[in-house]
């Protein structure tokens, strides 16, 4: 049987609150047995590790400051962050980066709170969860001085040469349902047939990002962890890849690159 692993589910945004459970029952019935619990600041990632307690054979968390959210880091919040590093359940830093698109926070406050992250990803020797938008160029350079923790570029939606650029610092590569819509993923679609299998991820970046492909598209807008199919079926299409052969290699891809085995109970 496949076991799909989501590789990044915002479990604990808003839109999830009133029926969590139910979304963790449908991606688990569906076959998204492992999801990855994103934490975008100090509060989210808080809530990503007592989401991963409860559901410890299903779920890992990651720690860490999106770039919206930098201008919010004051020395409180770095010890915080710390400390929720050091939880058996965290197995990443992020999701970290820049983002020059929405510019929510000060670009050189970004540049700032993101090589921090990426020091601390060294230290603790930890891979790190990278968001990049309108921010390739300046996202390779900060990469690049820091050779030792693995990386994966979440929702990677750029061009054939960005993807190289990312491949030569040994980058994995996200896909999430952006691979669907065909008003906007001409370069993504350009380059992901140069991503090697062993470097390949698939995301829903759930509530965002509801894949076009699903029919008859759920009233709600709203995606889910258990539309993770949905991406993996356009991408083994794109790739002229057998589908499961697909899903088997992207979930040995995330055992290896955070160091989450799969659990015994869902062998
Ligand atoms: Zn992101």
């Amino acid at each position: 049987m496949n076991i799909w692993t989501d590789i990044c589910v915002n479990l604990t945004n808003q839109r999830f609150a009133s029926d969590q459970e139910a979304v963790i029952e449908r991606a688990i019935n569906n076959g998204v047995q492992r999801m990855l619990i994103v934490g975008t600041d100090i509060t989210s990632s808080h809530a990503a590790i007592e989401l991963c307690h409860r559901y410890p054979d299903h779920m890992r968390a990651t720690v860490g400051c999106h770039p919206h959210d930098a201008k919010t880091m004051d020395e409180k919040a770095w010890q915080q962050l710390e400390d929720l590093l050091a939880s058996p359940m965290v197995v990443a830093v992020g999701e970290c980066g820049l983002d020059f698109n929405r510019n929510f926070s000060e670009p050189a406050t970004q540049l700032e709170v993101f090589a921090r992250q990426m020091a601390l990803a060294s230290d603790k020797d930890l891979p790190v969860f990278l968001h990049e938008r309108d921010a390739c160029i300046e996202m390779l350079s900060i990469l690049s001085q820091y050779p030792k923790p693995k990386k994966v570029i979440h929702c990677f939606t750029g061009s054939e040469e960005q993807a190289q650029g990312y491949l030569e610092l040994d980058c994995y590569i996200g896909v999430t349902g952006w691979v669907t819509d065909e008003r906007r993923n001409q370069d993504l679609v350009s380059a992901i047939e140069i991503i090697p299998n062993e470097r390949l991820l698939i995301e829903t970046d759930a509530p965002y990002l509801l894949p076009k492909n699903i029919a008859p598209k759920p009233k709600s807008g709203r995606c889910e962890p258990c539309h993770l199919p949905y991406v993996s079926e356009k991408i083994a299409e794109l790739r002229n890849t057998n589908h499961d052969v697909l899903v088997a290699v992207t979930t040995l891809n995330s055992i290896k690159l955070f160091n989450w085995p799969v659990a015994e109970s869902l062998l």
